[in-house]
């Protein structure tokens, strides 16, 4: 058995029997949503995938099929509704589509499992859709992590990504991060005479629904994607897994 196989539509079945009991499973989870003029509407689902297959290479996993649909995007994290192509989930559905996939891992034989959020406003319906999964497996030796790579950077990783001042990942949208991450793993599919030194500016201390249309540029970016590079989105990815892998030892030996 090629045991350096990490994507599960890949595996046979007896490939994919005879290694979720021992391996950990990788779930990355994205988003189909607008990224400005210049990144793709998959740019969300695209980068988690890529890291998951790196992730999942560093430490022998499985990395599950991605889930390119998440919670509905906000405008102030994700430029929200108002875009064309913007194709969100209900609270709902996402925390049972999840919770179904785990309980599906779980009755495999998975008993460590990381689920790879690449999508701002997913992150408390996950939470949701372990607890509930946890629940009703009653399995009590399963062992379910959950994060987004981003918060592998440490202090000094955002100094150096940021020299121009860090916006906070909500408003890191189609910005530094995304373009970097996007020009290193997916250069084809960033159009970089699009991009746009936009930022969302004199945002409302508060949420307000229906969300108007001219809350955010209409770019859809809401902070300066100048200064991304290639050479910024390896060292990035490189930064996340050197801490995945630390902590994959640290979680699950
Ligand atoms: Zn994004
Ligand atoms: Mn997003």
């Amino acid at each position: 058995m090629k045991k350096n196989r990490v994507l599960m539509e890949e595996l046979t079945w007896k490939e994919y029997a005879e290694r979720i009991k021992t391996d950990l499973v990788l779930l990355p989870i994205g988003s189909t949503e607008q990224h400005g003029p210049h990144l793709p509407l998959g740019t969300d689902a695209m980068q988690i995938m890529q890291f998951s297959r790196l992730a999942a290479a560093r430490v022998c996993g499985i990395v599950a099929p991605v889930l390119s649909y998440g919670y509905k995007s906000q405008p102030k994290s994700g430029g929200g509704p108002n875009f064309p192509g913007t194709t969100s989930l209900t609270a709902e559905a996402l925390i049972f589509v999840v919770r179904d996939l785990l309980k599906e891992f779980v009755r495999h034989g998975a008993r460590k499992i990381w689920i790879m959020d690449g999508h701002y406003e997913n992150a408390m319906f996950l939470s949701e859709a372990i607890d509930l999964a946890l629940d009703e497996t009653g399995v009590k030796d399963v062992k379910i992590i959950k994060n987004c790579f981003i918060q592998f950077l440490n202090p000094q990783d955002i100094d150096k990504i940021f020299p121009k001042g860090f916006p906070g990942w909500d408003l890191e949208h189609a910005a530094v991060l995304e373009t970097s991450l996007m020009l290193y793993f997916r250069p084809d599919l960033v159009r970089k005479d699009l991009m746009r030194p936009d930022r969302a500016e004199n945002l409302p201390p508060y949420d307000i629904y229906p969300v108007p249309k001219d809350i955010i540029p209409a770019s859809g970016v809401l902070a300066d994607p100048t200064g991304a590079s290639a050479e910024l989105g390896e060292y990035i990815v490189r930064r996340c897994l050197d801490e995945f892998e630390r902590d994959v030892r640290k979680e699950f030996s």
